[in-house]
């Protein structure tokens, strides 16, 4: 792939991508909002000032670009120096390699943080990938995003205790009482009736 672009020049680009209210971004607010969800951006006591927080879930989604997020590259180690290859959704460069692995290896390292702040928290931390929200993925990974609100949902709401003991079944009080005696207790069921 040749770059066309000057190292700075890309730099610019790439930071203008990067900026808030990516489309990629938007289109998950919309969805939701569409759907009755409610949410707040970038709010900044949340580790890592997720895109869309949504305390109601107790849970912080973040949108996030394939190429600046690295999305589904391997990590190898080479000579002391980490290399990738492209994957599908993360063509870095030729030019200035180095300074855009390096930068993702950073952003990667950033997320993983991040989102381990979160769940030590109390938090559930959902990723959505740029790439699955092109038309033709956008509703049923919206629908997958649903799917784990609802269950964040229902993981808030349970009682923190549910967990009954039960005695061993030879210990059930039951077993000690009498053996039950029906008739007697059909005759004094019909003489209360005849009151
Ligand atoms: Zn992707």
């Amino acid at each position: 792939m040749t770059d066309i672009m000057s190292p700075a020049q890309r730099h610019r680009c790439m930071s203008h991508i990067r900026s808030r209210n990516t489309k990629p971004e938007i289109k998950v607010r919309q969805w939701l909002w569409n759907h009755g969800y409610r949410y707040r951006l970038c709010v900044k006591s949340v580790p890592g000032k997720p895109d869309i927080v949504m305390r109601k879930y107790r849970t912080a989604i973040f949108v996030n670009g394939c190429f600046w997020h690295g999305h589904d590259i391997e990590w190898k180690m080479e000579n002391g120096k980490w290399k990738i290859d492209n994957s599908i959704c993360c063509k870095i460069p030729q030019t200035n390699r180095e300074f855009w692995v390096n930068k993702i290896r950073r952003n990667q390292e950033r997320d993983r943080q991040n989102c381990q702040t979160l769940l030590e928290n109390g938090w559930q931390v959902i990723v959505v990938w740029e790439c699955q929200l092109k038309a033709n993925r956008l509703e049923q990974t919206m629908r997958q995003v649903e799917q784990r609100l609802l269950d964040n949902l229902i993981a808030i709401l349970k009682p923190k205790r549910l967990r009954y003991e039960f005695p061993e079944e030879e210990n059930l009080p039951i077993a000690a009482e009498p053996p039950a005696d029906y008739k007697a207790s059909a005759s004094a069921h019909h003489s209360d009736n005849e009151k």
